[in-house]
């Protein structure tokens, strides 16, 4: 073997506690606020509403809980199309089919990795009477609101910003979670902060957010007994969970500093490697490298095929692949992972629209060859350990290995 493995595991992204969250819980219990509201609750709203710089950000169990409710709140209906990122967790996709409409994949851009305005434009030109539009910033990189937004106020669309990977990242100044009428963050345990679990519905809507509140409370009217006219969802976030949040949120700004070293440390250990990372516009973006990715150039590129749940790769001098690089790392105990497999891959979506530069990828009459940047990142690209408690003697010899399997 050429190299040692660690005797600890190191992680893509996992939980960094710092001590102070457990002054916030044991607040909790002492009080006996072990529950869905109580002070730790209204201090996340404040503190997340004074970082991002929105009027109201309503706690809820999980990320996707605030999606579905933002699409809700989009006024979405059973059959309705709505736009989304191609390249993203699925949870995003999920929370359009929660209510019954009709997803369609617009194509990601090379800049960005983001949901591609030219595509966006076209998707507009297929289905003119899409109402919403769910762009991603992936892996904490914003995507290109001033584009995007234009395009979709054109089309009279409302924009939900899918932040949940992107907490702390700006865009021309401005914190993301600002760019869509709904707004959505999360606190899962892998994201640049946690709760453990949870997240937040950001908007500047009075009444939005107090809709997004009766319904993750069941829907309960103002009576006083349970009258209920509306469905309703358990989508509260506990007083607990909130608690960890609090104790987390002093420490964004230390760990995005973390998270950036450790991309710019990639970034200089593979200059002479023929490789990219996950790209963003230094002039008007400052993401919160949530994780650190890598581009193998197409030039250096093995054969590597992948099935629907396994991969065969054949490796060749100065070549390699995604899936050579993430077998090497995980036998000396360093966990990776490929690039999202983009939605339009899924066979849960293989039915649904796809729709790139040169128009929907599914239509009969689509030529053979289409530019597919989703499948491509896919194809090409991996997700680096990103754990701020890497040290950076671990990463050093991550980049060792990762350079070794170009040899
Ligand atoms: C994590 C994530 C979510 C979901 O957040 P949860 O809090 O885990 O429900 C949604 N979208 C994206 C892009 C994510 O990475």
């Amino acid at each position: 073997m050429k190299f040692e493995a660690f005797a600890n595991k190191v992680w893509l992204a996992t939980p960094t506690m710092h001590g102070n969250e457990l002054t916030y819980i044991t607040e909790a219990l002492d009080t006996n606020w072990v529950s869905t509201e109580g002070a730790n609750l209204e201090r996340v709203e404040r503190l997340v509403t004074e970082k991002i710089g929105c009027k109201y950000a309503v706690p809820l169990s999980c990320g996707t809980a605030a999606l579905h409710l933002a699409v809700k709140l989009a006024g979405v209906k059973p059959g309705d199309t709505v736009f989304c990122s191609d390249m993203t967790f699925d949870a995003t996709v999920n929370a359009i089919v929660y209510e019954h409409a009709e997803p369609v994949f617009v194509d990601s851009e090379y800049d960005t990795w983001n949901m591609d305005p030219k595509a966006l434009e076209k998707a507009f030109e297929l289905y003119p009477k899409t109402k919403a539009v769910v762009v991603v910033n992936l892996y904490g990189t914003p995507a290109k609101y001033d584009e995007i937004s234009a395009i979709a106020e054109k089309y009279g669309a409302v924009v939900i910003e899918d932040a949940a990977e992107s907490f702390g990242a700006i865009y021309k100044g401005r914190q993301t979670g600002n760019f869509g009428t709904y707004n959505v963050i999360s606190f899962n345990g892998n994201k640049i902060i946690t709760g453990s679990s949870g997240g937040m519905l950001l908007t500047e809507d009075r009444e939005a957010a107090d809709k997004a509140r009766k319904w993750s409370t069941q829907s309960r009217e103002n009576a006083p007994w349970y009258q209920h006219k509306e469905l309703g969802y358990n989508y509260r976030m506990s007083n607990i969970i909130a608690g960890v949040v609090c104790g987390q949120m002093p420490y964004l700004e230390e760990h995005i500093a973390r998270k950036k070293a450790i991309y710019e440390r990639y970034r200089e250990g593979f200059k002479d490697l023929p490789v990219t990372m996950n790209p963003y516009d230094r002039e008007t973006m400052q993401p919160n490298f949530w994780l650190s990715c890598l581009l193998i150039d197409e030039s250096a590129m093995c054969e590597q095929i992948r099935g629907d749940t396994e991969s065969r790769y054949q490796t060749a001098p100065g070549k390699t692949c995604p899936d050579e690089i993430l077998e090497l790392l995980a036998k000396y105990n360093v966990q990776g992972r490929p690039i999202w497999k983009p939605m339009h891959l899924q066979p849960l979506y293989e039915k649904q629209p796809f729709v790139t530069v040169s128009g929907n990828m599914r239509d009969a009459e689509a030529p053979e060859e289409m530019t597919d940047v989703g499948a491509d990142l896919f194809q090409r690209g991996l997700c680096l350990p990103s754990d701020i408690k890497m040290t950076p003697e671990q990463q050093d010899k991550i980049i060792e290995m990762v350079k070794y399997c170009f040899e």
